[in-house]
């Protein structure tokens, strides 16, 4: 009998028909598959049942992997590792297609880390399909001028298409997590606005958000030194909020931002 570890954020899916809903929601057959987090192997079993062409799972609990090896021996490719330690980029020669209920202690470390680390010319993956926490979930598909609108919408929609797919009860899980989920489908962006360096993303939503409700004229002085001729060029205000400036005008800020640390 495994004993759930919280540590690990192991809340497994046990309602059949959720799990076999989540793996239907795109074709698998003849597929590469990664999984993040396999734990008992509940929802391996229901992508293995599709028929893909291989499966890499990434799991960090040495006793699940065991058990893993026991039940699915050599028809699914177990990685024992942390997949905060893994270079994504490497995993696979052919795009994957990537299944995750994620431990909810390290979802955004891990969503973050893949956008931060893509490489342009040669995603790695086809689509990600990725449970959350409902309120991380939340935030990542909200839109600005809304309340949710952050850092994590802003990141998550700079180079990747977002969906809602549905919302999951805690009754489906086991131990029974507090919280509800939310599942979400997540498809590389054709265009978007090229960064030489991520970080430069990752600084400005960090400092323009570190006061959320005050007015935007004291991060974008301390980031731009109240350059008059981009404000106008991004026409922007500032006795806005944060939470008002359109994605496009954070991702064109991070360019500029860029451009003045080279
Ligand atoms: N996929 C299973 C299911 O739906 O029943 C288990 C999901 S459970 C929420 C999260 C899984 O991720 C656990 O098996 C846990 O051991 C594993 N895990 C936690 N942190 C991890 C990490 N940093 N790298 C890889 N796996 C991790």
């Amino acid at each position: 009998m495994i004993k759930a570890k919280k540590s690990l954020g192991q809340n497994f899916l046990i309602d059949r028909n959720i799990i076999d809903k989540i793996t239907s929601i795109v074709e698998i057959k003849n597929k590469s598959i990664l999984e993040v987090g396999p734990g008992t192997g509940n929802l391996t079993s229901s992508i293995l049942k599709r028929n893909p062409k291989k499966i890499l799972v990434v799991e960090k609990d040495d006793q699940l992997v065991k058990k893993l090896e026991e039940s699915f021996s050599k028809k699914i490719t177990i990685i024992n590792k942390d997949i905060l330690n893994l270079n994504e980029n490497l995993l696979s020669q052919e795009e994957l297609i990537v299944f995750g209920n994620l431990p909810y202690n390290v979802s955004t470390e891990i969503l973050c880390k893949w956008i931060l680390n893509l490489n342009d010319n040669k995603i790695w993956f086809k689509s990600l399909i990725l449970m959350f926490q409902k309120e991380v979930a939340d935030r990542i598909i909200s839109n600005f001028n809304t309340s949710d609108y952050g850092r994590l919408s802003i990141l998550a929609n700079w180079k990747l298409n977002v969906k809602k797919v549905f919302d999951i009860k805690p009754n489906c899980f086991s131990p029974k997590p507090k919280i509800d989920s939310t599942l979400l489908f997540f498809t590389p962006k054709k265009n978007f606005l090229k960064l030489k360096n991520p970080l430069a993303l990752e600084k400005i939503t960090r400092i323009f958000f570190s006061h959320r409700r005050k007015m935007i004229k004291k991060p974008f002085k301390q980031l731009f030194s109240n350059n008059s001729n981009l404000i106008n060029e991004l026409n922007i205000n500032l006795n806005l909020r944060p939470q008002n400036l359109s994605f496009e005008t954070y991702y064109k800020l991070a360019h500029e931002y860029e451009k003045l640390i080279s």
